[in-house]
């Protein structure tokens, strides 16, 4: 039986708090399953939407957050066409929708559909007790992943995978992950679990030794030298950053071997330097990658299960969501922190 009210951590506006409370349980459409929540990650996106940093607008509000979620198919819309029963358990990742008609969707890049819309921003996301999952973006999550566990896999784990699949990493290459946070972790497993040689910098030497734990086989300290540091120890053919700061250009420009891949996956505003002569002469290739497709997330968990990706998470109720967005803020945390919804 499905309650008529659900607990979620509603959002009421930009820049305040959180507050716990019930609201309607979403009734299923056509096209659209009911996913009763096991966990949920909470992400640093999560934090930079609660704190107003998006500039949405007023009628995005009340808002439910949350794209790291696992649950189970409780309900199926009526009219629904779709290989899932009632019992799966299913994915909710940032990806909502996308419009299935363009180039990019039309070509298995649909991360860069114009008329995606994001889950925690254009619909409601998993920080309640149930949410709503479109059925053609529903992605199945294997037997072998841990709902609680495996929640940080659907964006910062998905976002790593997505960014390197797009390089030519493979044994015998030297990839240099910029920043070692949750996203930067992930990425050295997988790095490593391609037979890479990783290089992790970051200022914080906390992040560098649980890279260190992680696989990486060098670690810099993040400053106007990291980049010469990483070309002494044989320069980079990937690098990848996913450091908030324009700074890291310089690392990139001065780690590069010829013929680099350079991914830019952190939210740098500010424009960075580059220079068409050293990109010319090197023959370098700078693209952007978020998030991953549906695809991506599949092949990823699958690799997930394969390659027994590890991350260090801390468990808390919903209750304690606004708290644990202001631990991330402050930067007291080292691994993901993620809802249990038995809790
Ligand atoms: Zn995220
Ligand atoms: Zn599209």
């Amino acid at each position: 039986m499905i309650p008529k009210m659900m607990k979620a951590a509603l959002c009421t506006g930009a820049a305040t708090p959180l507050v716990c409370q019930e609201i309607e349980t979403p009734v299923p459409q056509a096209g659209q399953l009911l996913v009763c929540l096991e966990s949920c990650g909470v992400c640093h996106s999560d934090l930079h939407l609660r704190n107003g940093d998006e500039n949405l607008p007023d009628e995005f509000y009340p808002l439910v957050l949350g794209h790291e979620g696992i649950g189970r198919i409780v309900a199926i819309g009526e009219g629904t066409q779709t290989s899932l029963k009632l019992g799966d358990r299913v994915g909710l990742p940032w990806l909502y929708d996308t419009c299935l008609d363009c180039g990019p969707c039309l070509t298995g890049s649909e991360t860069f559909c114009t008329h995606q819309r994001a889950r925690g921003i254009h619909a409601h996301g998993a920080f309640a007790e149930y949410a709503l999952l479109e059925s053609r973006f529903a992605c199945v999550i294997p037997d072998g992943i841990d709902p609680v566990q495996g929640a940080p896999l659907l964006c910062a784990g998905l976002t790593a995978w997505s960014a390197l699949r797009k390089t030519s990493i493979r044994p015998g290459k030297t990839c240099l992950v910029i920043g070692c946070g949750g996203l930067g972790q992930y990425a050295i497993m997988i790095a490593k679990a391609h037979g890479a040689t990783v290089i992790a910098v970051d200022r914080d030497p906390a992040k560098l030794e649980e890279a260190r734990k992680r696989g990486a086989d060098h670690l810099v300290s993040a400053g106007p030298d990291a980049g010469m540091q990483v070309k002494a120890l044989g320069g980079a053919d990937i690098s990848i950053n996913f450091a908030p700061t324009p700074a890291v250009w310089q690392t990139i420009e001065q780690a590069a071997n010829p013929m680099s891949d350079i991914v830019a996956i952190a939210l740098v505003h500010d424009p960075v330097p580059l220079s068409m002569m050293w990109l010319i002469d090197g023959g370098h290739r700078v693209f952007g990658s978020s998030v991953g497709t549906r695809q991506d997330l599949r092949d990823f968990l699958d690799f997930a299960v394969k390659n027994r990706l590890d991350a260090d998470v801390e468990v808390i109720p919903l209750s304690q969501v606004d708290t644990a967005l202001d631990r991330l803020q402050a930067g007291s945390v080292t691994g993901r922190l993620c809802i249990d919804f038995s809790l």
